[in-house]
């Protein structure tokens, strides 16, 4: 059995791995973790520059595996690699042996729409040093944080200062030369300013980006993943997917960003309806709003349609007063039964009112699975404020751990706004020795930039 044999050969120098997720704390870091035996086989050591083929290729710094998975032939990959080499957990990679080769010239693009990124490319160059890049790659500005149990060698590439004070996802627009590079001192690198439509969706928002939610991402894919990314499978096994999935929790929870990353990784497409939004739409247009919108993904199969506040379009039918209410609930329970049983599309709704919302909707075939999402708990919250700090320079002071215990109640929300506040107070901080005038922040003032413990400490207080 391949499972037995930690790095089976399958031919001279590459390794066949199967995929396993990376722990949430090391997500983003740009480092793989494989058996000892994979290091023989490909014959490399610690800090090597490896291949890692799914679909596609990526490269990533091999780092040792955990001294728990050291027997299973397994890679640990996170979201963004995982996106990379177009793979999933679960599923198997060839690994080998990569040599990459100094760059001339490296070019990134910011790739959200909405950042407004430009200028020299010497901040990036430190943040990428030395690590190998290929074109076509979704790179994280946060790899420069050090790894855990790694050797010196390997923890100096990752000793860059911060780039931002958040985490900043960049495409690798083209290399000179193509192929495997890396930047060295001699590297040209730019930065575009103009986005960067990234190759998929996958990188931007997937499961490293939900924090205290292991369980629920555990059911999620093999309730929505699995059915959408192996449809054959479900058929021949004679069982029905589910076609709706309720999400219930208080707002803030991460619902909406659970699902979208649940979309991405499953390479489906995300089709987002906001209840109160397509409530107010005018007579007769709301119906068809929505009837536009399932058409759209069926077409566009495999596909997730997210609805957010159902309640608000399906509210219990006799608390309804408005026929447009009545007649809107009625479509929904229309398209939800006109779904082929083998469509490959998933309808995942999200409500923070469960007892609100119409039971018809929750009837067999149509809402029949339910997820609770809780507010997080001491460890939830770790998880979700480490999300929220990644690429984000934190003084020695700040004790994540101990942030997670004091902020009892706090959803996902409210840590992402905290982490956002203590961000401004460092800015407040140093603001007094800004030129404002020069419109660039001296670079000496930058890398001293540093979040600290007493920023969040003011954040708290608001
Ligand atoms: P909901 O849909 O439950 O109201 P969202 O998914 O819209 O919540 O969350 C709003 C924002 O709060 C997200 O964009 C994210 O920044 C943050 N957030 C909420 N929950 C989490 C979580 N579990 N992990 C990481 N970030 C979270």
């Amino acid at each position: 059995m391949a499972q037995d044999n930690a790095a089976e050969d399958i031919e001279q120098g590459t390794a066949r791995l199967q995929v396993a997720a990376a722990r949430q704390e090391e997500s983003g870091r740009g480092v793989v973790r494989i058996p000892r035996s994979a290091f023989q086989a490909l014959g490399i050591t610690e800090g090597d520059a490896v291949e890692i083929e799914g679909k596609r290729a990526t490269v990533s710094i091999a780092v040792p595996a955990y001294e728990e998975d050291e027997a299973l032939a397994v890679i640990r990959l996170d979201g963004l690699q995982r996106a990379n080499a177009e793979t999933s957990s679960g599923e198997h990679v060839i690994v080998r042996r990569a040599e990459s080769v100094a760059a001339t010239r490296v070019v990134f693009a910011p790739a959200r729409k909405e950042m407004r990124l430009q200028g020299p490319g010497d901040a990036l160059k430190r943040v990428f040093f030395k690590k190998p890049l290929v074109a076509g790659d979704l790179v994280a500005t946060h790899g420069q944080q050090p790894v855990q149990n790694v050797p010196a060698n390997v923890r100096r590439m990752f000793n860059a200062p911060a780039y931002a004070l958040t985490e900043i996802r960049l495409q690798v627009v083209s290399t000179s030369p193509k192929g495997i590079v890396h930047i060295d001192e001699n590297t040209e690198v730019e930065l575009r300013a103009e986005f960067e439509e990234p190759r998929s969706a996958r990188g931007m928002i997937n499961y490293d980006d939900v924090g205290g939610m292991e369980d629920t991402i555990k059911q999620l894919r093999e309730m929505v993943e699995l059915p959408l990314r192996y449809p054959e499978l479900f058929t021949r096994l004679g069982v029905d997917p589910p076609k709706g999935v309720l999400l219930h929790g208080p707002p803030g929870t991460g619902k909406t960003r659970l699902a979208q990353a649940v979309a991405n990784e499953s390479d489906a497409e995300f089709f987002a309806i906001n209840g109160p939004e397509i409530m107010g739409s005018a007579y007769g247009e709301s119906e068809k709003r929505l009837r536009e919108v399932f058409e759209e993904a069926e077409r566009s199969q495999p596909a997730i349609v997210f609805i957010d506040e159902i309640d608000s379009i399906a509210p219990k039918r006799q608390n309804v007063q408005g026929e447009a209410e009545k007649r809107l609930v009625a479509q929904l329970l229309t398209l939800m039964d006109g779904l082929q049983s083998r469509a490959n599309l998933v309808v995942i709704a999200a409500t923070n009112r469960p007892d609100a919302v119409d039971e018809a909707l929750r009837r067999p075939g149509r809402f029949d699975r339910e997820i609770v999402i809780g507010v997080p708990d001491e460890q939830g919250r770790r998880e979700i404020l480490a999300i929220h700090t990644r690429g984000m320079p934190l003084g020695d002071g700040v004790d994540l751990a101990e942030l997670a215990r004091s902020t009892h109640g706090f959803v996902g929300a409210d840590l992402a706004a905290l982490t956002r506040e203590a961000a401004i107070e460092a800015v407040r901080r140093i603001m007094p020795r800004l030129d404002l005038d020069a419109r660039e922040i001296p670079p000496e003032v930058l890398a001293e930039l540093q979040v600290e413990k007493e920023d969040f400490r003011e954040a708290l207080k608001r």
